[in-house]
């Protein structure tokens, strides 16, 4: 029998949330042995190397059926890698959302940062000269608020500052930084009886002030770049989505201005079922922590999803 990849099972997946993906086909071996299954790696847009990909959870393997936990991957043809040969499935997998885990962090988790049950962002002085800023920042907040029950907050006093590494309080603001745009996560950690807990402590969004933003609903004008497209893509960040390369969701990475601007593709101005699903998830987590420690309390419900104001 020639090896090979017959289908996969389901085609549209969400990466890092224990899925389980199914490859059928022939000639995959009785054991996995030294082979394995890769995809394309977010970080390096590169397929995982034979090390990471034998770290995957595989849980079961047999000559015609591989099923495994599908890792934080890019959409793309899924290969097998067998006697360092590899073979690739005709059908492209495509990952709608990806659980955003860095190994450094470990678990993604959010916690009650502000005393008040979760994380309060300041809004940079230079936005409040633009109503329209204001409108798209207060608007933003409510969609994420609403479609995730994520804690998070505005505060109504005016900040200074530029976001950056080693903010002590969540801004948003302007940024230096060649991107459109750019997020910023700094992890706490708490060591009680051995366990060390780490968790997402400040969160700041910078804007490239050099950019045309266009703080308005749907499709932005050419030229201009989508502030809310922007603010929704960080803030899915902050709750814990990463990356994905599909056109449509609000996780592809805008890399370049000309890219944020005038395709349809970031008209949208939700997030999508798939991100809301995995970001709800992380804030159910966040909600039922249990450790104890240097006064670390889980993340509250809120009550008004509307109530964006501290
Ligand atoms: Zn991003």
């Amino acid at each position: 029998m020639p090896i090979e990849i017959k289908c996969i099972t389901p085609l549209e997946i969400k990466g890092g949330m224990n899925e389980v993906l199914t490859i059928s086909g022939n000639g995959f071996g009785k054991q996995r042995g030294n082979n394995y299954v890769t995809f394309t790696n977010i970080e390096t847009e590169k397929k995982f190397t034979a090390d990471q990909a034998k770290r995957f959870t595989y849980k079961n393997w047999s000559d015609t059926e591989i099923t495994l936990l599908m890792p934080y991957a890019y959409s793309d043809k899924v290969i097998i890698n067998i006697d360092d040969t590899e073979y690739l499935s005709e059908e492209i997998l495509r990952v709608k959302a990806n659980l955003y885990t860095k190994t450094s962090i470990g678990d993604y988790i959010l916690i009650d940062n502000n005393g008040q049950g979760g994380y309060t962002y300041f809004i940079h002085r230079s936005f409040y000269s633009n109503p329209e800023a204001i409108i798209a920042i207060e608007e933003v907040f409510k969609v994420l608020r609403r479609s995730t029950g994520v804690n998070f907050v505005l505060s109504k006093r005016p900040a200074c500052g530029e976001a950056n590494w080693g903010n002590t309080r969540n801004l948003i603001s302007p940024d230096k930084k060649p991107q459109c745009a750019y997020e910023y996560i700094d992890s706490g950690s708490c060591l009680n009886s051995g366990d060390t807990f780490i968790y997402a402590k400040n969160m700041s969004i910078g804007f490239n002030p050099n950019h045309n933003w266009f703080y308005g609903n749907g499709k932005a004008p050419k030229g201009w770049a989508k502030f809310r497209y922007a603010l929704m893509h960080e803030l899915g960040h902050h709750v814990g989505l990463g990356h994905v390369n599909e056109k449509g969701q609000t996780m592809f990475p805008t890399v370049a201005n000309d890219e944020a601007t005038v395709d349809s593709w970031c008209e949208s101005d939700t997030f999508t079922s798939e991100e809301i699903e995995v970001m709800s998830s992380i804030v159910r987590n966040s909600q039922k922590i249990t450790f104890i420690g240097c006064g670390i309390k889980p993340m509250s419900i809120i009550s008004n999803p509307d109530d964006i104001y501290v």
